[in-house]
């Protein structure tokens, strides 16, 4: 057990969240001593408010909708939806009640000293929390994640919007909801509530859903969300909110209102870094904090996760983690790398992708040739009867190598593991072609994209399937 008064230790951990738990225990578990300070709950966002209980409810939101599916395929069947169990799963399983007393218990077994507070920098190797001064040996690592950004409309703070934490923990459902924003999270819980009856308007700024991702992408979702009565708003942006009874309204620049029970925000998340006391060792406080490729910030000093601004994910902030156990620990590593970092949506349909969209590879006047085939017109997206999706597939002209890649559709998430180790290995279209693919698989349809199946009568025709054209 841990002298819960060590003021001293191998390293101090400045934020226990998602990858601040993780490096912990890896330390922990290596021998190293940890001093663990954490404001809120151990183990962070992923476990309490993002990714684990946002992907219970997907579930549960997918399993009814399957049923959905029933009517003319197999038969009838009377969906009535109950948010009772999704809650009480998010509750008992996921989040033990939003109580992190079993994740503090896990860290102090292992010989670490927790404190819950907020810490902040104040020297190299020096951190104070709740008016006590602690000492690393080796160094600080420092993990404490972003926020969401609320941006500043008319009226928005005079209301009680929801942000993400309110939609993950909520009870009861709103009879209507509005989310502003539609990126992955607003896509995925706006679509998440609209299938348990909610009824559902994403605004989103941008001329398309999920705008940072293909074309192909959005007009996927889009149509899915559009076919189950989710109202998407593109190119117009929220300009005042104000309360109407017990609703919000809300005002579009384009002259549209809208009212609905409850808004959501989700509007992107941001990193806020003042307060951690970063300028008593020299960094500065605005953006992100800059690291190398080792995850160093300064001498003694590491960072990792959200606040690195590489990309967002729990998988990024863990494999972070990892580089930084493998520097403290002295052991070898590959440095860090974010040329392959994937990206999935788990909308239904669900998008993944890696590397570079083909409007990122035009932007860098390099010369690709792409190829695009529906997912409907797959072999197996014609089998199981896939509404919506696409395969798209960008390789540079000359040498093959794959830059890029996105799958839309069912199981686009778990297509995005062969997709990603094509684009991390600098695969060349040679070896998507060469390599033997399952039948009839939804990644076969990575082969179908390419032109890899030659299987003659069986093709599923897609009218506008072309093979590879130069980018647009
Ligand atoms: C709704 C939603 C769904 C998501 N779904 C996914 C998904 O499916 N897959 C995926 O990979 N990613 C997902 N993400 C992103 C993922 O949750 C984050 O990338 C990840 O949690 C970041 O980990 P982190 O360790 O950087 O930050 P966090 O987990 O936020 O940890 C930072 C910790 O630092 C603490 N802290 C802050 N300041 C201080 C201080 N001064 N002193 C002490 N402690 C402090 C905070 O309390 C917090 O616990 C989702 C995000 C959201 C919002």
């Amino acid at each position: 057990m841990a002298d819960a008064q060590m003021t001293e230790a191998d390293v101090i951990v400045l934020g226990v969240g998602t990858c601040g738990e993780d490096l912990s225990l890896q330390l922990l578990d290596a021998g190293v001593s940890v001093i663990g300070i954490e404001a809120s709950l151990v183990g962070g966002e992923c476990a309490y408010w993002a990714c684990i209980p946002s992907k219970m409810m997907i579930r549960a939101a997918n399993i009814l909708q399957e049923g959905r599916r029933t009517e003319g395929v197999a038969g009838h069947a009377d969906i009535r939806s109950e948010w009772a169990p999704v809650a009480n799963r998010i509750r008992t399983e996921a989040t033990a009640g939003f109580d992190d007393s079993f994740a503090v218990e896990r860290f102090e077994s292992r010989g670490g000293r927790l404190i819950h507070g907020r810490g902040q920098l104040t020297g190299p190797k020096s951190v104070t929390v709740g008016g006590e001064t602690l000492t690393a040996r080796i160094g600080v690592v420092i993990a404490t994640g972003s926020q969401p950004t609320i941006p500043s409309i008319e009226g928005l703070q005079d209301v009680e919007y929801w942000t993400t934490h309110d939609v993950i923990s909520a009870e009861e459902l709103p009879e209507s909801l509005i989310v502003m924003g539609g990126g992955p999270i607003g896509c995925e819980l706006g679509q998440v509530l609209a299938r348990f009856g909610v009824k559902v308007t994403i605004i989103e700024a941008g001329d398309r859903l999920l705008p940072s991702e293909e074309p192909e992408a959005s007009e996927a979702v889009t149509s899915a969300f559009e076919a189950e009565g989710i109202s998407v708003v593109s190119s117009d942006s929220v300009t005042s909110v104000k309360s109407q009874g017990s609703s919000i309204a809300v005002s579009l620049a384009g002259g549209d209102e809208f009212v609905a029970e409850k808004l959501l925000v989700a509007t992107g998340r941001k990193v806020d870094l003042n307060g951690l006391g970063l300028e008593s060792v020299g960094l500065a406080t605005d953006g992100f904090i800059q690291v190398d490729e080792r995850m160093r910030a300064a001498v003694g000093l590491w960072a990792m996760g959200d606040m690195t601004g590489k990309a967002m994910f729990t998988y990024v902030a863990v494999h972070q983690a990892g580089i930084i156990a493998a520097d403290i620990l002295k052991i070898d590593h590959a440095p860090a790398r974010y040329d392959a970092v994937p990206r999935a949506v788990f909308t239904d349909p669900e998008v993944g992708s890696v590397g570079l969209t083909e409007a990122q590879a035009v932007a860098r006047g390099l010369d690709v040739e792409v190829a695009v085939k529906r997912t409907p017109y797959t072999f197996r997206g014609w089998l199981d009867m896939a509404g919506y999706g696409a395969i798209k597939i960008i390789a540079d002209r000359e040498s093959g190598v794959l830059l890029g890649a996105m799958a839309s559709g069912p199981r686009a998430s778990e297509i995005l593991g062969l997709l990603t180790l094509a684009v991390h290995t600098k695969a060349k279209l040679y070896d998507l072609r060469s390599m033997i693919y399952a039948f009839p698989t939804f990644y076969g349809g990575v082969g179908e994209a390419i032109g890899a199946y030659a299987l003659g009568v069986q093709t599923v025709l897609d009218p506008e399937y072309e093979g590879f054209r130069p980018a647009k």
